[in-house]
């Protein structure tokens, strides 16, 4: 979104010396913060007769872009001053591909997706984090088995950044809403705390080198999606969604706020989840308690990619309970995430 800004505001010129304000470093500061925009704006000389009309184009320019925002334009005279030696402000440099995981609703699965992609991502030779920002339901300490976890923080004295050391599970990165709040909290963390907490959880947790970091995003479109989608560069968003009529029709939103143009996250596809169920002393047989390829239809029919189906599977819900995603103990469960996986990894780097 900053570089949106920053194209925009290359529209506009200053007239006396014909440059763009972008250009000629006129633009000290843009930050986002919930809806607000604030632009700082460096003038080198002292009342400069041109800086009414010049922040006035920046406030009408930038409104009429980006609607729903306030615009707060400051300005600034005279030399800036010297620059503090910067301290690094993300540990997130190490990361290739940010991956969200997103459903339309609750319920449909994402967090144990988000799991099994993970570990079978693992299996396929990449380093993968995973960052629970599950605010209304953290639930990747459990599936991972580190529910007691207690992150602690570490002053690095070479960069001067307090890094959060993030729990190691089954040869992954994991940091989590979770280890910060308790179910009965969950209330009050949401909104603008849940909203802070999640900043310095991705910013801060030592990721160190990735090759994914996996978002377990709350379910439904809401502020901490923008937020997520404004802090991190996300490579690619996968959709979880049931087959049922309903919650096909929340992946539509899902898909629609990603594709916003204000937003351009590539969709990198669909999974449908709970695609049929299969008894054990019926191997052949698929029932299709929630209705039959309602995703795989929507997808089709919307030019989005489709990943692939995971049925019904009592190991997939056993797992997750137990604390050992069900890719690490099930071969057909195994077969359906790599198929996924492959096709994940292919559209990521298609579209970076
Ligand atoms: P969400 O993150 O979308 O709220 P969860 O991942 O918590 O959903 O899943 C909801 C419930 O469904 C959990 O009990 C989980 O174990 C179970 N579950 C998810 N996918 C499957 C599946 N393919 N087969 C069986 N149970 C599943």
């Amino acid at each position: 979104m900053e570089q949106q800004i920053k194209e925009r505001l290359k529209t506009v010129i200053h007239p006396e010396t014909k440059q763009n304000i972008v250009e000629s470093g006129m633009v000290e500061k843009i930050s986002i913060e919930e809806k607000k925009i604030h632009i700082s704006l460096r003038f080198k000389k002292a009342r400069d007769p041109f800086a009414s009309k010049i922040r006035r184009e920046v406030q009408e320019s930038i409104e009429s872009a980006m609607a729903g925002y306030a615009v707060i334009v400051t300005l600034r005279e005279g030399e800036a001053p010297k620059q503090q030696p910067e301290k690094p402000r993300t540990m997130t440099t190490g990361v290739a591909h940010v991956v969200a995981v997103a459903s339309g609703k609750g319920g449909v699965g994402k967090s144990t997706v988000t799991a099994n992609l993970a570990l079978m991502l693992r299996d396929m030779g990449y380093r993968v984090g995973v960052l629970d920002a599950d605010i209304y339901g953290p639930s990747q300490p459990k599936m991972f088995g580190v529910e007691g976890y207690m992150p602690e923080a570490e002053h690095d004295t070479e960069t001067n950044f307090d890094a959060i050391i993030p729990a190691e599970a089954m040869g992954l990165k994991l940091m989590s809403i979770g280890f910060f709040i308790q179910p009965t909290d969950a209330l009050m963390w949401r909104g603008t705390m849940a909203s802070n907490a999640l900043r310095q959880l991705i910013h801060q947790t030592r990721w160190g080198t990735l090759d994914f970091l996996l978002i377990d995003m709350p379910p439904g479109t809401g502020d901490i999606h923008l937020q997520l989608i404004n802090e991190l560069k996300l490579s690619g968003a996968v959709i979880v969604s049931t087959p049922q009529q309903v919650a096909v029709a929340d992946v539509v939103r899902g898909v629609e706020m990603f594709r916003h143009p204000q937003v351009n996250v590539p969709v990198t596809g669909i999974v449908e989840n709970m695609a049929w169920f299969t008894p054990e002393e019926l191997p052949e047989n698929r029932y299709y308690l929630f209705g039959r390829g309602g995703a795989r239809r929507y997808a089709e029919e919307n030019n989005i990619p489709f990943l692939g189906e995971i049925p019904i599977i009592q190991r997939v819900m056993e797992g997750s309970d137990e604390g050992r995603p069900a890719v690490l103990n099930d071969s057909r469960v195994e077969e359906y995430y790599r198929s996924i996986c492959e096709k994940l990894v292919e559209n990521v780097m298609k579209s970076c």
